[in-house]
Parts: C-alpha cells; sequence; structure tokens
C-alpha cells in the first residue's frame, strides 16, 4: 500500500499529471506479454532529480518501486509482484548526444531502442543490438534486460555497447559507474553489474553506449532444407569455419506452414527448415561470404536457396521470420515464447530433444532460432483455459530448460528471468551462488523495495 501522505508527497515532486491512480491508469501499467498485478501508483518521472526524491521517499516508507519500460518483456519482469509504485521512464527520452568522432551515444533509459539506431545511422555510425521489439522497447529495458537480437551472433548483445551509466540507488543516491572512454578498467565494472539487472538494484537514468562503423554492405540468403537436422548441422559448420554471418536464423516448418497460412508468402512449405544468412562488411567482401555459406549449405542438402539482389528483396526475405510469432497469436488463445539458450555445437542434439518434448506431450512446438548463437525460441500455442492441455504445456516447458541445462545451456538467452523463470532458478544458479547475488542485492538495496519477488 502506498499510504495518502506518501501519495501527497509524490504528487508535489512530479505533479499531477505524472502520478497516477486511477483504476483505468494502475490497469494499463499492470502487465508485461506474460504477468499482471495492479501497482498502487504509477509516477512518470522525467529528470534524474525527480526519480532520486521518489526513491528516497519510498525507501523511508519501504514501498516497492518497480521500473518499467515499455513492458514489452516476456517474463514478467516489469510487473509489480508486490504492488507499490510503478516508475515508467517513458517521458525520460531524449536522445542527448550522437558523437561520431568518439564513437558513442548518451541517452535517456525512455528512448525507443529504434529511434537511437536510426539517430545513430543518420550520423553515418551503428549501433547494432537488434531485439525485435526494437520499434517499441526502451533502451533502459534493453539495459536492465542486457537484451539481444539477431544481429548479435556477429556484434553482440547491449552489454557489449555499454560505456557507461548514471543509476539511482534506492537511498535516492545518484551514481556514475564507467564513462565515455572505450577503454576502462578503473575497479569493479559496476554497469556490467546493472545490465540485466532487471531492475533489481537501481533505476538506471543516463546510459552512455558505444556506436561502430556502419557496415558498407550486406547480402542474404534464404535457405530450404528437407531436414532440421541438416539446417542445424549447417549452422554449426558455417559458425566453426570462421564466417561471422551478422544474422543466422532458423525456422522450423511448424512455423513456416504456420506463416505461410496466414501471410501467403510463398514460402516452400515442403521445407522442414528454412534458414535465412545476412552477412555485412565491406561490399568487396559480402559476396565472397555469401558464396562461401551457399556452398556449406549445398554440400548439407539445402534444396532452395534465395539471394537478394537489393535492399528490398532483403527486407522481403525477413519477412517470414518477422511476422511468423504474429501469425501464431493470431491464430491460438495464446503463446508462450521461451528462450533456452545451448552452446552452437549442441543445436542439433537440442533440436532433437525439442521434438521428443513435442511428441511426449503431444503438443506442437513451433521452433525459432537465433541459431548463430545457440538461442532457441521454441513457441507453443495453447488454450489456457483448457487445465489438462496448460498442464501438459507447462512439463513441456520443465522439461526444456532442463534439456538445455543438460546441454551446458542457459535457462535464458535474452528474455530475462522475470516471474517466468524464477521457479528453475536452482536448475542453473547453485545455492552459493544465490547467497552471493542475495548479499550484493542487500549491498544496493537494505530495504529490499527494488522490484521486490524477483529472482533474488
Ligand atoms: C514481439 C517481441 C519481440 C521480442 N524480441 C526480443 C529479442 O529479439 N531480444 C530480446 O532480448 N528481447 C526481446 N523481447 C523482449 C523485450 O522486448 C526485451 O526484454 C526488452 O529489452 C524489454 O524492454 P522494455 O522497455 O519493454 O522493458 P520492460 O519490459 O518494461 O522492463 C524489463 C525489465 O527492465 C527493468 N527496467 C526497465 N527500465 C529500467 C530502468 N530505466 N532502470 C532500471 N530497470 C529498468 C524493468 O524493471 C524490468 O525488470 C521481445 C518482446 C516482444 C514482445
Amino acid at each position: 500500500m502506498v499510504p495518502a501522505s506518501l501519495k501527497r508527497e509524490l504528487r508535489d515532486i512530479v505533479g499531477k499529471e505524472r502520478c497516477l491512480d486511477a483504476p483505468e491508469d494502475l490497469m494499463v501499467y499492470s502487465h508485461d506479454v506474460f504477468a499482471e498485478k495492479k501497482p498502487d501508483l504509477v509516477v512518470l518521472p522525467v529528470t534524474t532529480e525527480e526519480v532520486s526524491r521518489v526513491l528516497k521517499l519510498a525507501n523511508r516508507e519501504k514501498v516497492p518501486v518497480t521500473p518499467r519500460g515499455s513492458a514489452t518483456g516476456l517474463t514478467g519482469m516489469c510487473v509489480p509482484d508486490r504492488s507499490g509504485i510503478v516508475m515508467a521512464m517513458s517521458k525520460k527520452n531524449r536522445i542527448l548526444e550522437i558523437n561520431p568522432e568518439d564513437r558513442l551515444a548518451v541517452v535517456e533509459p525512455g528512448v525507443i531502442t529504434q529511434d537511437l539506431q536510426l539517430a545513430a545511422e543518420a550520423a553515418g555510425v551503428f549501433y547494432p543490438p537488434d531485439p525485435a521489439s526494437q520499434s517499441i522497447c526502451q533502451i533502459g529495458g534493453n539495459v536492465a534486460t542486457n537484451a539481444g537480437g539477431p544481429r548479435c551472433v556477429k556484434y553482440g548483445v547491449t552489454r557489449d555497447y555499454l560505456l557507461g551509466l548514471e543509476a539511482v540507488l534506492p537511498s535516492g543516491e545518484v551514481i556514475k559507474t564507467g564513462g565515455r572512454p572505450i577503454k576502462n578498467v578503473t575497479g569493479y565494472d559496476v554497469t556490467r553489474l546493472l545490465c540485466g539487472s532487471e531492475g533489481t538494484l537501481a533505476v538506471i537514468t543516463k546510459i552512455i553506449v558505444k556506436l561502430i562503423a556502419k557496415p558498407e554492405a550486406r547480402r542474404t540468403l534464404l535457405v530450404a532444407f528437407r531436414s532440421i537436422d541438416d539446417a542445424s548441422t549447417t549452422v554449426s559448420r558455417i559458425m566453426a569455419a570462421g564466417i561471422v554471418p551478422r544474422a543466422l536464423e532458423l525456422m522450423d516448418q511448424h512455423y513456416i506452414r504456420t506463416c505461410e497460412r496466414v501471410y501467403n508468402l510463398g514460402l516452400p512449405t515442403d521445407a522442414a527448415a528454412m534458414l535465412i544468412i545476412e552477412v555485412d562488411g565491406f561490399a568487396e567482401t559480402v559476396d565472397r561470404q555469401a558464396r562461401i555459406a551457399k556452398e556449406f549449405c549445398e554440400t548439407q542438402g539445402a534444396f532452395d536457396i534465395k539471394l537478394a539482389q537489393t535492399e528490398e528483396e532483403a527486407d522481403k526475405l525477413w519477412l517470414a521470420r518477422k511476422i511468423g510469432s504474429v501469425a501464431l497469436y493470431r491464430l491460438s488463445k495464446t503463446m508462450v515464447a521461451e528462450d533456452a539458450t545451448v552452446p552452437i555445437s549442441k543445436i542439433p542434439a537440442m533440436v532433437r530433444r525439442l521434438n521428443e518434448i513435442e511428441k511426449k506431450y503431444n503438443i506442437t512446438i513451433y521452433l525459432l532460432a537465433h541459431a548463430g548463437d545457440g538461442n532457441m525460441h521454441p513457441l507453443i500455442t495453447y488454450d489456457p483455459g483448457n487445465k489438462e492441455e496448460a498442464a501438459r504445456v507447462e512439463n513441456a516447458i520443465k522439461e526444456i530448460f532442463e534439456a538445455s541445462i543438460a546441454l551446458g545451456g542457459t535457462l535464458t538467452g535474452e528474455h530475462g528471468i522475470g516471474l517466468a523463470k524464477k521457479p528453475f532458478m536452482h536448475l542453473e544458479i547453485s545455492p552459493a551462488e544465490m547467497e552471493l547475488w542475495k548479499n550484493i542485492k542487500k549491498v544496493f538495496d537494505p530495504n529490499g523495495i527494488m522490484n521486490p519477488g524477483k529472482f533474488v
């Protein structure tokens, strides 16, 4: 509960237009894609000082504060499990600097990721991390979840582009971590600790990201295989050969057929699997890289290979990958999108395990994967109102996580833990490591007000 006196104080800090408690507002700020719980109050700060003053008061009253980006999370990360205050960052959304000379950008957390990418490209530089939600998610949410995306196979994830942060501790104290230099080894790396902390340690209020040179050209191939084993073996062979595509995505037959049924894109529905392979770099090198990738596919039994000749054709080849999950949402009552991730060489084994799990639980697993980095996305559609079916899906998910861990993988390659994966943490994290995390949490947040009820 947020006491009435605290509400009044908070209203004095941010003004009544940015301090919301009408039932319809609380409803809007209660959910992400996975879970739902209403807060008691929503504040929308614009300045770091406002963030600091709000946290100080919440800490004094021991009221929970859950930071919120665009709520595109898939695991309940921004859902206020213990109610209290939701701190929505959407109005703290200025791009403060794009600096091609120092190769960096300084932004506020509420900037939409795609807006940063476009601003960088307009200045002739490149911000590579590209979560598929980039047109709606916030860069602050990306930092707090260490978001990835198709291009991360070559360029790395959000963490790899972080130079420094400004963050506010629950006490209201403002800290600055890292800074503007590309090289910086002064002391503990708190920037990286905050990255992926899912709002459990501090509120991120400013972000300095590294930018790189914009690749001159790209080549995109869409390749169809008669067996998913051939497709997944091709992935590990391409990676082992030292070609690093900018994207290497896999789609299985269930996914291809659903996409074709809804959107009629002309996909080969007899294919057991398709790969999107995209290479980039200097104009002189991309054709050579594309040719080598194509030869690997042919050797591995590919029966249909499309190579885009123009940017428009390349975008068209990406269409199935980008809109397939929308087709699944349209055709089903609900869908879970998991992201168990395995070492690259274990992709064929993981694909086989997914097939076994699908048969054992009599469900359909639509497989999508950022295959180049082992990040599998088994998608399962079902009717949550059908208790028996929901129980089968729940057991299948548990077995997917167990399979991933048994193959040396992880519970989550990019979607985060949130509420969804909390019950499975013991599969990956030892009691000793969890104890260490709890102690770290206590140092940042002794009163436990930051996003309580989550993984620590
Ligand atoms: C269609 C779709 C596709 C997706 N594709 C991808 C993908 O390819 N790769 C990927 O990694 N994810 C993907 N996601 C998941 C999601 O978009 C990412 O996790 C994204 O980084 C979340 O950003 P957000 O702004 O929506 O954050 P939210 O969901 O609002 O919050 C996520 C977490 O960040 C914390 N947080 C947010 N802002 C701050 C802040 N300023 N300070 C401290 N903590 C904060 C919240 O407390 C919460 O714990 C996808 C989601 C959808 C719906």
